[in-house]
């Protein structure tokens, strides 16, 4: 059934959107996993390595690749031929924002439909932003994201590591200051 596009931050990717990705690869011939710059949110990781953790995350899924654009989602649809847009719904929220997205890219490219698919339960609390927080705190992220961000974030915010040390120390009694 054609090309399909999931777009998004990925800052970074979780197992919550390469659900969404596997499914819509079942869906329809050929998609692509688009790192795309979302202005009203500061990104942790560049472009680059979005894109990197993305692909990484995505290999192995057959008929789907990653790719990057820094321009508009109706510019990306009529370069490449697109015929749907595939996006991941967990909540009212992202339902609302969505809708606007959708109503928006319909305006500008109407040859692409907006596919909605619910949140897998399991991974519907997931989300980019939580996925940074927990880990700075130094709470478990392993189930929520691929291994190749597990080491991205360690490169990026080495912070973690500290916080695990100073539970170590005090495991073992030492007094920290
Ligand atoms: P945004 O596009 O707002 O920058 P993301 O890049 O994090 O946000 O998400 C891209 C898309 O993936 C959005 O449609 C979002 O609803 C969806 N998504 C994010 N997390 C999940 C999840 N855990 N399960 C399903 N879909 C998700």
């Amino acid at each position: 059934m054609g090309l399909a596009i999931v777009p998004g931050s990925f800052d970074p990717v979780t197992w919550g959107h390469v659900d969404i990705i596997r499914r819509a690869a079942r869906l329809f011939d050929r998609v692509i996993a688009l790192v795309m710059v979302n202005d009203q949110k500061q990104a942790l990781f560049t472009p680059e390595e979005r894109l990197y953790m993305l692909r990484e995350s995505v290999r192995g899924i057959q008929r789907v690749e990653a790719d990057f654009y820094g321009g508009m989602t109706y510019d990306y649809i009529a370069r490449h031929g697109v015929d749907a847009i595939v996006k991941g719904l967990r909540d009212g929220a992202d339902f609302a924002y969505e809708c606007q997205i959708a109503q928006f890219n319909r305006q500008h490219a109407p040859q692409a439909d907006t596919l909605f698919l619910l949140a897998d339960p399991q991974r519907q609390a997931l989300s980019s932003s939580w996925v940074k927080r927990a880990y700075v705190a130094g709470e478990e992220i392993r189930d929520a994201v691929p291994p190749v961000v597990l080491a991205m974030l360690a490169k990026k915010l080495p912070i973690n590591k500290t916080k695990e040390s100073e539970d170590r120390g005090m495991e073992h009694g030492r007094k920290c200051n």
